[in-house]
């Protein structure tokens, strides 16, 4: 894996700190979501368990590299939640710690990923913290976050930061052009991301692109009280149940992590609750009307920034 164009000056500095051995024990990176941020964690630890010399980026083919293609390498451990949202509880961190604490098995570097590092709940983050306190040589831990406000102050003052910014446009652009080939679409989706390339090649990608951005114009005319919730539901109730809500699902963590990130409304995570379950209940094959399913939807969403006023 190797880092994105917009890693690259970042890449260089990291070499050079691999190079002088003086990479820190723990690093955390920092940015909005969809910028590479563990796409860069993850090269960064191939590039640590690569045992070919000299190279600027892993070499994909010793056997460090296909251990590490082939989801097989024991040096390294890769944490995230079960499920996106749920909490990293202790006890996978604290077989992360225990693992770090041991040689490693390829005689090289151990190199443990956690992300979003925020995901951990206090028990877990405590767990990490003795870790962080009695560091071990050629370890290397990369915490991943969105928020790294909600991470402890002891947690963050124990790692070298690394902040990513949303990268220049003309560089995403060119990137995301090479990627998909399609230089007519980049520019709106890209726009329609907020700049951030891989959440705009998550776009893209996605088949029905033109469907979800009409999807997500009509929340926002809920939202807005320029359509009412009956007659969003009359076109809502067209389109396959399960993807839409799955779509409002993840307008809503991007409101959350965008425009509302410094001012999160409690009724949101309501809201994100009650479709889930109306989500459970489509794919439970109860059939609820559709028409009903959304008018009552579209009227609590309304709801979540009536109560705001
Ligand atoms: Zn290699």
């Amino acid at each position: 894996m190797l880092p994105l164009p917009w890693q690259e000056t970042l890449w260089d500095t990291l070499n050079t700190s691999i190079e002088q051995e003086r990479l820190p024990h723990a690093i955390l990176i920092s940015g909005p979501s969809g910028i590479g941020k563990v796409r860069l964690a993850k090269a960064l630890a191939q590039h640590l368990l690569c045992s070919a010399e000299m190279t600027k980026y892993a070499c994909g083919s010793c056997k460090g590299c296909q251990l590490l293609a082939a989801g097989s390498h024991a040096d390294i451990t890769y944490l995230e939640p079960e499920e996106p949202g749920k909490p990293i509880k202790i006890d996978p961190v604290r077989a992360l710690c225990e693992s770090l604490s041991k040689t490693a098995q390829q005689g090289g570097w151990k190199v443990a990923i956690i992300a979003p590092a925020e995901a951990m709940n206090i028990n877990a983050a405590n767990a990490l913290l003795k870790n962080l306190e009695e560091p071990q040589p050629k370890t290397l831990l990369i915490l991943v976050s969105h928020r790294p406000s909600l991470l402890s102050a002891t947690i963050r003052s124990r790692c070298q930061k690394i902040n990513m910014p949303i990268p220049d446009t003309a560089v995403a652009n060119q990137w995301l052009t090479e990627v998909t080939g399609d230089q007519s679409a980049v520019d709106k989706v890209l726009f329609l991301a907020a700049g951030k390339p891989l959440l705009a090649l998550d776009y893209l990608q996605s088949d029905n692109l033109q469907q979800r951005q009409s999807f997500e114009e009509l929340i926002a005319q809920v939202r807005a009280g320029d359509i009412s919730p009956l007659d969003a539901a009359q076109q809502a109730q067209k389109l396959d149940s399960t993807e839409s809500i799955d779509w409002f699902s993840s307008y809503i963590h991007r409101l959350a992590t965008t425009d509302l990130a410094d001012q999160p409304i409690p009724a949101l995570f309501g809201f994100s609750d009650k479709l889930l379950q109306a989500r459970n209940w489509v794919v439970s094959g109860n059939n609820p009307n559709p028409q009903l399913l959304w008018e009552e939807l579209f009227m609590d969403w309304l709801m979540v920034f009536a109560k705001r006023r």
